[in-house]
């Protein structure tokens, strides 16, 4: 089994580093909005991890937490703690605002079919081992006291930016100055704050009432949970240049040695080819994509479609696409069921196995079931592959559709055929022909979807 490693920059072999069990941190949610759909294709992505580790016959002792304090809204050390700020905006307590975020994130991977880590800790749960986390550092002289905290020095730590590969001359020069006289070095990062009275969350610690930095309980919690070692650390790689640089230079600095082994790196969600953002209203949550009438599932399928390390670029015609794809091969799965005939799938099961095992090509496994669901004699055999496969898709192949469903996917045979002579041309790199069926076809209002795993369509209604 290989997996690309952010820190090494290669696809490395895998095996855990003690017995069956396979140790994960993965950086969990901030609980003061709901997920959207962007952050959810980063935990579709955890989940296939975990899937993928079970089939390999691996245990999981995996952690992800829920960040209920300390993420200030800019990822430096500026400006207000995210949680703080929604509870005094929607005149709530920020208990209240993080118990209710926390729920509807937890329901909504349920419905995504993203198994829950076994361990799910909340940060405030944890402030006195992130108080002891801090303690430590300032003892072994990599952090130091300031008039509002306890910041690191990250000139102290030798590695700083090995994950991101960034020079800190590069960071100082590009950092504003002004900020905070007090830091020795523009990216040195808080761990600990001291709070104002006006503060709502706020612990009693050493330096005074105060609360953690973002940054810290990651480090703390999955000390606490995983030990000193472990082997895998998971996150979206908006995460690589300062949360998980500065999570490394907090462990290392404390443990005098690396904790995690790997690092994985979810790429990015794009809407439409750009950033999501509120003021653009396109940050889609799962709820909105349900009242479209989208099934968790069909956006389960689009990120399965779309290898992890690649950006996936949303638009509700690649939606569309997915979710009749998905009808599709449920229908061509079922086929099978029941059929006398006998057929060797060990080909098809190497070629899975290889697929998942290849850094996690999820696309490519994808399409072995696609191909085998296609093929022919129908065999009960071929049912029993796709359900096995399943186990790591996740899609629900042997769920029986509603009659108007089947229709709704039902396909235009005239299409297929044009859509299959399209595919011939452009083997044959006859691109002016491949080109003229496309074009025909939208002139009849028949937009053409390619996808990793074949070409579907959509009518312009
Ligand atoms: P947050 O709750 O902001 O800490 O984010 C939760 C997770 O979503 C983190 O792992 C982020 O890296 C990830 N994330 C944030 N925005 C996106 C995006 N547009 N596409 C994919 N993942 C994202
Ligand atoms: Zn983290």
């Amino acid at each position: 089994m290989k997996f690309y490693n952010t820190l090494t920059r290669s696809k490395e072999e895998f095996t855990p580093l003690e017995g069956n069990t396979v140790r994960i941190y993965s950086c969990g949610p901030t609980v003061y909005n709901y997920a959207h759909i962007g952050n959810l294709r980063t935990y579709v992505f955890m989940d296939e991890l975990r899937r993928v580790l079970l089939w390999n016959g691996y245990s999981l002792r995996h952690v992800m937490n829920i960040t209920d304090v300390g993420h200030l809204v800019s990822d430096g050390d500026e400006g207000e703690d995210k949680m703080n700020k929604t509870a005094r905006e929607q005149k709530k307590s920020p208990w209240e605002i993080a118990a209710y975020y926390t729920d509807v994130f937890l329901a909504d991977i349920d419905k995504l079919h993203i198994t829950r880590p076994e361990i799910i800790p909340r940060a405030t749960e944890h402030i006195a081992e992130m108080i002891d986390f801090v303690k430590g550092l300032v003892e072994k002289g990599y952090a130091y006291e300031t008039s509002d905290g306890i910041y690191y020095d990250i000139s102290k730590f030798r590695d700083y930016g090995k994950l991101s590969r960034i020079r800190l001359e590069d960071q100082q020069a590009g950092a504003r100055v002004g900020v905070n006289d007090e830091k020795r070095h523009p990216a040195d990062f808080a761990l600990w704050k001291k709070a104002p009275k006006e503060h709502i969350m706020q612990w009693e610690s050493p330096w005074g009432m105060g609360y953690p930095g973002w940054h810290i309980e990651c480090s703390a919690m999955g000390l606490k949970y995983l030990g000193e070692e472990f082997d895998i650390h998971t996150g979206g790689v908006d995460h690589i240049p300062i949360h998980h640089e500065n999570e490394i230079a907090q462990s290392e600095g404390l443990l005098g040695h690396p904790s995690a082994r790997f690092w994985m790196h979810g790429e990015f969600m794009l809407v439409n080819g750009g950033k999501m953002s509120k003021s653009l209203g396109n940050c889609y949550t799962l709820s909105q994509l349900a009242e479209k009438g989208y099934d968790p599932l069909d956006f389960r399928y689009m990120c399965l479609n779309v290898h992890y390390r690649q950006k996936l670029n949303f638009t509700f015609d690649i939606l569309d696409s997915a979710k009749k794809s998905l009808l599709n091969l449920r229908a061509a799965v079922r086929k099978h069921r029941g059929e006398a005939e006998k057929v060797d799938t060990s080909s098809f099961l190497a070629q899975f196995e290889e697929a998942i095992n290849d850094d996690l090509n999820l696309p490519k496994a994808l399409g072995i079931v696609w191909e085998a669901a296609r093929s022919r004699p129908l065999s009960q055999d071929i049912f029993d592959f796709c359900q096995k496969c399943d186990a790591v898709l996740s899609l629900d192949l042997d769920r029986e559709e509603k009659k108007e469903e089947h229709e709704e996917a039902g396909e235009d045979p005239e299409i297929l055929r044009q859509i299959a002579l399209r595919v011939e041309a452009k083997k044959a790199k006859n691109y002016a022909e491949a080109d003229r069926i496309r074009n025909e076809l939208a002139a009849k209002g028949i937009l053409l979807i390619d996808t990793p795993t074949g070409t579907t369509y959509k009518k312009n209604s």
